[in-house]
This record gives C-alpha cells, structure tokens and sequence, in this order.
C-alpha cells in the first residue's frame, strides 16, 4: 500500500500498519503530521489531515 503526505508529498511507510483501515491514524514520519485514512483502494490509500486536539 501506498500513501503520499498531503503536507510534505512524502510516501508515509505503512509497514507498522498491515491492518490499516479507514479512520485509522498514520503519523508521518517525514513532517510529523498527523493523517486520517480516508479511502484504501487496492494499493493506493488516501488520506486527510487531521486536525489537532480532536
Ligand atoms: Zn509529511
């Protein structure tokens, strides 16, 4: 599965997450922002940020 930062364009390693699953939180590890998976479609995963203090 691939993610790309929407903050830094980074691709966010998902190797700690193998059971990902919409709404779940990926924190990248190139800007430290916070993303919320909003869609998986095969190997392609889309995400939001997510808003801080939520
Ligand atoms: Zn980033």
């Amino acid at each position: 599965m691939k993610l790309t930062c929407n903050e830094c364009k980074n691709e966010v390693g998902l190797t700690l997450h193998s059971d990902l699953a919409v709404g779940d939180m990926v924190e990248c590890q190139m800007c430290g922002i916070t993303l919320e998976i909003m869609t998986i479609d095969e190997d392609t995963v889309k995400a939001e940020i997510a808003e801080e203090g939520k």
